[in-house]
């Protein structure tokens, strides 16, 4: 099947052709064709599906009669709201809108928390037709007046699971309080947990529903060893297998902010060009790591769960877990940013005594065990004693972020509002793996 039997115009498929897409995926097959008939759709579709254009091309299309060549802002009011969870994942998603409507007079912009407001509200003001925001962010313009929202007609809440898990059922609450009703409402998730299928009775009428083959296949074509390690050789042996393996560009995982800068520091230290990205860093800061591991100058990105999700990088040869995650979910998250659409990768865990409970957990979700493979030279001391891992943070690291406790759903929804984005840990949580 090609794109062109899909409904979409001839500037869609020229923009399509020219990003060199030959086939549509299968979100996009299922997903285009229910978007351009203009219901509301359930999707169960991960990053790394195709999720975005499935969602993106047929409201372009859908778009198209009214967009206008006119400067004037009154022609161009806000008919569409994509609201995401991450700053990273609203960038992301507003350059694919970019991209596709390269031929159509399309007027887009990104909103989120971190940066400055003004030139948002500028943007804002000059017109706009589809907006990509985190909740918050849009919440402070909603606040603030500087933004209108009463001429939607599509919303998408894209990668809503990750939402909710973040804390954000207010904040995406207030929003809905003030669209117009009459609208169409697309609703992405990589699972199907209660509180999104409450979110989807609420928000949907009668969807379409489509999943596809969920990524957690990555479970199942990525290589995945665990290397046992004593807890304080685990950066001599990170640095090893980076030397000794040549390995050009790896996603390394961290579980809090202060391990992802400590980890980079010492990588550097070694001689190891290498960048953290978490959510105390400034988005500029974040954007430029991401590009420099894009371009190749820096080998080894360090990320925390948050920081590393809906990220954009295709076909990553080695993922590294420093730390495995507390949350099991995570782990199969993580792995999934190798070995993506069809070539191989790599997963590698380093294991200290601390994580074997942590360990059990991802293979009973995984309903295997992994691989155990001793590096030579490395052999972890039989005798020692597993230290408590304190959630949020490792006992013993006191820098920033470290040994802060895990947040459980935020009171009020109007905490820490002007961040709007990235709001660190989330709060264990019991999640289906389904
Ligand atoms: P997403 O799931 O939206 O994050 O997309 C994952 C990646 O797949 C992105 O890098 C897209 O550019 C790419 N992609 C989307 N649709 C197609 C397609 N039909 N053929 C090839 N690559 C695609």
């Amino acid at each position: 099947m090609s794109f062109e039997t899909l409904g979409l115009g001839p500037e869609l498929l020229r923009a399509i052709a020219e990003t060199g897409y030959t086939e549509p995926t299968p979100v996009q097959k299922q997903a285009i064709p229910a978007v351009l008939a203009g219901g509301d759709l359930l999707a169960g579709a991960q990053t790394g599906t195709g999720k975005t254009a499935a969602f993106m091309l047929p409201i372009l299309e859908r778009l198209k009669p009214g967009l206008s060549t006119s400067p004037s802002p009154a022609r161009h009011p806000l008919r569409v709201l994509i609201l995401t969870p991450t700053r990273e994942l609203a960038a992301q998603v507003e350059e694919a809108a970019k991209v596709y409507a390269k031929h159509l007079p399309l007027r887009s912009t990104v909103i989120f928390g971190g940066v400055n407001i003004n030139p948002q509200i500028d943007a804002l003001r000059r017109g706009v037709d589809l907006l990509v925001a985190t909740p918050g962010r849009l919440l402070d313009h909603a606040g603030q007046k500087t933004i209108r929202l009463d001429q939607v007609e599509v919303l998408v809440l894209d990668e809503a699971d990750r939402m909710l898990d973040m804390g954000f059922i207010h904040d995406i609450k207030r929003v809905l309080s003030l669209l117009p009703a009459n609208r169409q409402n697309l609703l992405f998730s990589a699972t199907f947990s209660d509180e999104i299928k409450a979110l989807a009775d609420r928000l949907l009428k009668s969807p379409a529903m489509i999943e596809v083959a969920r990524r957690n296949t990555a479970a199942e074509t990525v290589a995945q060893t665990v290397l046992p390690v004593d807890r304080g050789r685990k950066r001599e042996l990170l640095s090893k297998l980076i030397r000794e393996g040549k390995w050009s560009q790896v996603l390394v995982f961290t579980r809090t902010k202060h391990g992802a800068n400590k980890l980079s520091e010492q990588l550097e230290k070694d001689g190891i060009d290498s960048a953290a990205i978490h959510g105390n860093k400034s988005q500029g800061a974040r954007t430029k790591a991401l590009a420099d591991f894009k371009a190749g100058q820096v080998r080894v990105l360090v990320a925390t769960d948050i920081a590393a999700r809906g990220l954009d990088i295709d076909q990553l040869p080695h993922v590294v877990n420093f730390e495995l995650p507390m949350v099991a979910e995570d782990y199969v998250h993580r792995i999934g940013r190798t070995g993506r659409a069809g070539s191989t990768g790599e997963a590698l865990s380093l294991v200290c005594v601390d994580e074997h409970k942590l360990l059990g957990g991802i293979e009973k979700l995984l309903k295997r065990t992994i691989t155990k493979r001793v590096v030579p030279g490395f052999e972890p001391d039989p005798n020692a004693k597993p230290e408590p891992i304190v959630a949020g943070g490792r006992g013993g690291g006191r820098g920033p972020g470290a040994g802060r406790g895990p947040r459980g759903p935020r009171p009020g929804g109007s905490q820490g509002r002007p961040s709007g984005s990235v709001r660190g840990p989330r709060a264990p949580r019991s999640r289906r793996s389904s």
